[in-house]
């Protein structure tokens, strides 16, 4: 100790410091011996003068190995140049220096340095050494860069991840987010879509957001529908979400623990997986109205039979009747074979009644009528597109639900929308439209279908409703009964039909059900 304090004594030019300077001195050394940091001092040239117990205990260079040495020693040559150029016009120009240097250890291991370099002046203001303090920061660095190895590693994950993943803090501010995320900010057009679709999520789930969340309960598989650019093309995304606790690491929170909540928000596109399974339902739709629209034909056949029986059989019976007013026997014989024909032709009325076959029954349930004519409109798609007809489709954004039976008022109205679109097709309008509108009061739910075609003249729109009426050519499909089967459906649901007598553009057809009925008359 003595031969330090007197080799610092004599490096600052100290040589004549009195007993208390020298017990000052000494505590100074001692402290500056004994400090956890690296430190040494050297001249103008970066020639070793003094070295610290640390110094050794880092480089594994004893002052007895190092002193007289160049700093340089410790260089591991893997460090730019640059940086050496940097650091030496830093101090050359009395200003301090810190940075990073890549160091080698006595045993030739390689350690990193965080070093600074302060020039040491006189009283002229020249620069008579310079003070070296560094510490080996190998570890905290590996550490560091471990994380943001993880970070990136994860980041790399959830950007490779075809679901778009969010992280957002509990004022809802995106903390880190994926590739598919930020490609829907320009898909959707929606703004932040994690804003977007936390509120679609909060309506939806009400007081259960807040109770999932202070329970750290995640949630999922919550499907929304939504509409991007210009409502052009509608896109269906499956939300899950996670809430994690994450320890703040601020100063605050060093001594007493604080944590926030975030939340990891995942949106998968499921559009292709609705498409086709809406795809799957129509097409099961198709099949069921297919059946439907068969049973519906042989009854019409076999009704039709029976009507057209009914017109000679009546004549027999006038016939059978004026014999037997006459009541001559003579003619006996004859009324006989009236009796005869009257009865085959009554029982055959009988056979054919009993062949009618039943029409499908469904349940009675709350129904969207939205719904039923957004899929009547997804059936007759093609007819509407093959016929260029331009659609308008308005239906009322919270239409209230009414009791009924959804295969029937599909029914109703596929046969209402058929009828327009054959009607458009067959008319010379330059106009081809379609307009299918909804609505609501207090009591009762709208519907209104119009079309462009030539319309049904004044005088035969209350026959349209009666049984083998028809404004077309008899044959095929066109027995006349559709109307007749529409009005049976909408007095089922005690509705009410009619030609809108205002409209003069077409046929306008005006539909209207009482709200929340009770009663459902079925089928006779
Ligand atoms: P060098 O030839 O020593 O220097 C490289 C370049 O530095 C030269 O081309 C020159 O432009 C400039 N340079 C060198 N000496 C001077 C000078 N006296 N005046 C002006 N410019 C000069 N290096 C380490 O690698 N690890 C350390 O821990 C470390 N600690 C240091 C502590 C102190 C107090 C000082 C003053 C320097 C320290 N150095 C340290 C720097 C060291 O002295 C060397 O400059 C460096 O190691 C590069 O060594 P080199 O042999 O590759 O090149």
């Amino acid at each position: 100790m003595t031969s330090v304090i007197g080799e610092l004594a004599e490096l600052f030019g100290e040589g004549s410091i009195n007993n208390g300077e020298r017990m000052l001195l000494s505590l100074f050394i001692e402290t500056v011996e004994q400090v956890p940091i690296a430190i040494s001092i050297t001249d103008k040239k970066a020639k070793i003068l003094y070295v610290n117990k640390e110094f050794s205990r880092v480089t594994g260079y004893q002052s007895t190995d190092i002193l007289g040495e160049n700093e340089s020693l410790l260089s591991d040559k893997r460090t730019p140049k640059e940086v050496y150029h940097d650091l030496w016009r830093t101090i050359s120009a009395k200003k301090i220096w810190r940075g990073t240097l890549c160091n080698r250890h006595k045993s030739g291991d390689r350690y990193l340095s965080d070093l600074t370099i302060a020039p040491m002046l006189n009283e002229a203001g020249a620069i008579t050494h310079y003070i070296g303090m560094h510490r080996d920061i190998t570890k905290p660095y590996e550490s560091e860069k471990n994380g943001v190895n993880q970070k990136l590693l994860i980041e790399s994950v959830i950007n490779s991840s075809p679901i778009a993943m969010v992280v957002l803090d509990d004022q809802d501010r995106v903390i880190l987010d994926n590739h598919n995320y930020k490609a829907l900010v320009s898909d959707l057009d929606k703004g932040e879509p994690a804003t977007y679709f936390l509120q679609l999520l909060r309506d939806e789930m009400g007081d259960l957001w807040s109770q999932l969340k202070s329970s750290e309960q995640g949630f999922n598989n919550r499907e929304f529908k939504i509409e991007s650019k210009g409502g052009q093309r509608v896109r269906w995304f499956s939300c899950a979400g996670n809430w994690f606790i994450e320890n703040e690491v601020n100063a605050d929170a060093f001594f007493e623990k604080a944590s926030k909540p975030y939340l990891i928000l995942t949106l998968t596109d499921i559009t292709r997986q609705r498409r086709q399974m809406e795809e799957l339902y129509l097409q099961t739709l198709k099949t069921i109205m297919a059946e439907d629209e068969r049973v519906r034909g042989i009854r019409e056949t076999l009704l039709g039979a029976m009507h057209q029986i009914q017109m000679p059989m009546n004549q027999i019976r006038a016939a059978e009747q004026i014999l037997k007013h006459k009541g001559d026997d003579q003619n006996a014989g004859l009324l006989q074979i009236l009796q005869q024909i009257q009865q085959s032709g009554e029982e055959a009325v009988a056979t054919m009644q009993k062949c009618i076959p039943e029409i499908l029954q469904t349940a009675v349930i709350p129904i969207n009528l939205n719904l039923i004519l957004h899929e009547v409109l997804l059936l007759s798609n093609q007819r509407i597109c093959s016929n260029d007809i331009d659609v308008y489709w308005q239906p009322l954004a919270q239409l209230p639900t009414m009791l009924g039976s959804e295969n029937r008022l599909r029914i109703l109205f596929k046969q209402l929308i058929d009828n327009a679109i054959e009607a458009i097709s067959e008319s010379n309008n330059a106009e081809q439209r379609l307009k299918i509108t909804t609505d609501t009061d207090a009591d009762l739910i709208y519907v209104s279908i119009e079309d462009t075609g030539p319309g049904i003249p004044v005088e035969k729109r209350a026959k349209v409703f009666e049984p083998f009426y028809t404004t077309r050519p008899m044959g095929g499909n066109q027995a006349g009964m559709g109307l007749v089967m529409a009005k049976e459906i909408v007095n089922q649901h005690q509705g009410i039909i009619e030609i809108d007598p205002d409209y003069d553009q077409g046929c306008r057809f005006k539909i209207s059900f009482p709200l929340h009925k009770q009663v459902f008359k079925g089928v006779e």
